[in-house]
């Protein structure tokens, strides 16, 4: 098992990664609200946990990830105040609240795919889980951390933070917040303005609304992702993350629940991936600065100069650290899609390096230690950017073979396998990249069906030349039809 460090933002330190029960890893990531399309700024918040999950599973931990969806309680205000998002989205677009749901989680899954991210082990619904959470409201009315009021129920921070504390994550203390609410508040049935809501009573306008003990109603935000990380993982488990932004007030209010339900602290490593930035500005969807999938691949957007692949993003991602906030602009991407394509060239290339070297010699030292390097750099909080820096040290050692410059006696055949793996475990494996060509299969396919066609139309002429001529053809390019029953033709590559 490996020597990982990792930044928990709880203590504001780099900690030694000691998971609960090894080998096994729990680990929590807050999921998207399901109302609306995914932008850039979420799928680098994805991504970035992607690429965590990639490194713990590589590291040999069996990782139970856990990615919530939230199809219910996400109201417009962060307070617990507001109209619930998916209500209003469906207004918006005259569909069902629940079509909403399904419509967005479809495309959330597609977009997962189109940039390679790997699915959760278990990706619950808030939905699915309202009785465990009126459970945890029970528990918490019952432990004193929790009123009711004309039928919702409010979580009583200042009664929790009696016995407890309340803002240690976000550093806040409660006494800054009230003040700071208090300008903001109009009269409400909290006792405090700072609490905040575990089930909000529903007018008979809400269509998502449930039974409960306080009458028909629906769960508050925060409470979800308690409920369904302490049924998953355990009242205490490893690694919680999110987007920097939730750490208040939603991971604050999931402490106070869980602690004050369970009466243990439920995270031991919380990590929070930082911000993808639009000249300066966090990108959302509420700005107005938001690029969504869809126009990135596309080139549809004015910020863009053309259409990029997945991949690019992914990469330009990882140059930078998870916790360094990081601006989108078009020099970036180029510089991204210039270093992506060199380190998968240099991938290829290094399935022809000849290399007949007896000896050790200082080029095979220098590849050791740089491929040593990545894991130490990935076991030093994930650190991606100095990784990339170490393959890119390693293609130039790579190229100067390729070109002679360093000789194939001078490199020993073991260097040249130890650089194949190092390539294929960090670009393939733990980065999640894909060589550029194989996000261009729609193209291929097109291109293919045109030659099919051509084959097919010779084929009803008896013009047998031809058609052999373009399956013959191809083959020696490796690449085989294949006449299939129903009368159509596809194609293999070998
Ligand atoms: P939401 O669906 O709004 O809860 O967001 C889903 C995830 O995306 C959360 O973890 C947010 O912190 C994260 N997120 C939102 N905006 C950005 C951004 N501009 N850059 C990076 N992550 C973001
Ligand atoms: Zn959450």
């Amino acid at each position: 098992m490996s020597e990982l460090y990792i930044y928990n933002s709880l203590t504001r330190q780099k900690e030694k990664f000691e998971p609960l029960h090894a080998p096994n890893v729990g680990l929590y990531v807050c999921g998207p609200t399901v109302y609306n399309d995914v932008h850039l700024g979420n799928v680098r918040t994805f991504s970035s946990f992607d690429m965590i999950y990639r490194y713990l599973v590589f590291c040999g931990y069996k990782v139970r990830y856990v990615r919530n969806i939230t199809d219910a309680g996400h109201l417009t205000n962060e307070r617990g105040e507001g109209v619930n998002r998916m209500e209003s989205q469906a207004k918006l677009e005259s569909l069902e609240p629940m079509e909403i749901v399904q419509k967005y989680t479809v495309g959330f899954h597609e977009i997962c795919q189109l940039f390679n991210m790997k699915s959760p082990t278990i990706e619950p619904t808030a939905t699915g889980h309202i009785i465990e959470q009126i459970e945890m409201i029970e528990t918490l009315i019952e432990k004193g951390f929790a009123y009711e009021k004309n039928g919702s129920v409010y979580f009583d921070v200042k009664a929790f933070n009696e016995k407890y504390t309340y803002g240690e994550l976000s550093g806040r203390n409660i006494d800054e917040l009230i003040a700071g609410y208090r300008d903001l508040d109009g009269q409400d049935e909290k006792k405090n303005s700072i609490d905040f809501a575990l089930w909000k009573a529903a007018t008979p306008v809400h269509i998502m609304q449930w039974r409960s003990p306080w009458g028909m109603g629906f769960p508050g935000w925060h409470l979800e992702c308690s409920v369904m990380s302490t049924k998953y993982l355990g009242k205490e488990f490893d690694i919680h993350g999110g987007g920097m932004d939730l750490k208040f007030p939603h991971h604050e209010c999931e402490i106070a629940q869980n602690v004050g339900a369970c009466g243990t602290a439920p995270v031991r490593y919380w990590m929070h991936t930082n911000m993808l930035n639009f000249n300066g500005q966090k990108m959302s969807k509420s700005l107005g600065n938001s690029i969504l999938p869809i126009e990135f691949i596309t080139g549809n957007h004015p910020l863009l100069d053309k259409a990029y692949s997945p991949m690019v993003l992914r990469f330009l991602f990882l140059q930078s650290h998870y916790s360094s906030e990081l601006d989108i602009n078009i020099k970036g991407l180029q510089d991204a899609e210039k270093g992506l394509k060199r380190l998968m060239e240099v991938r290829s290339a290094l399935k022809n390096l000849k290399a007949s070297g007896s000896e050790l010699s200082a080029t095979d030292t220098q590849i050791a230690e740089a491929c040593a390097e990545c894991k130490t750099n990935m076991d030093d909080d994930f650190n991606t950017a100095k990784t990339i820096a170490c393959l890119f040290e390693l293609s130039t050692i790579v190229n100067s073979i390729k070109d002679g410059n360093i000789k194939a006696e001078q490199v020993q055949p073991a260097s040249v396998a130890l650089l194949e793996k190092t390539f294929e475990d960090y670009l393939i494996d733990v980065f999640g990249l894909k060589p550029l060509e194989e996000n261009n299969n729609s193209k291929l396919d097109d291109a293919m069906q045109v030659l099919i066609d051509i084959r097919n139309e010779a084929k009803l002429k008896k013009d047998f030349a031809t058609s052999d001529k373009i399956r013959n053809e191809l083959l020696e390019k490796g690449i085989q039809l294949k006449d299939e029953k129903d009368g159509s033709v596809s194609y293999s590559i070998n």
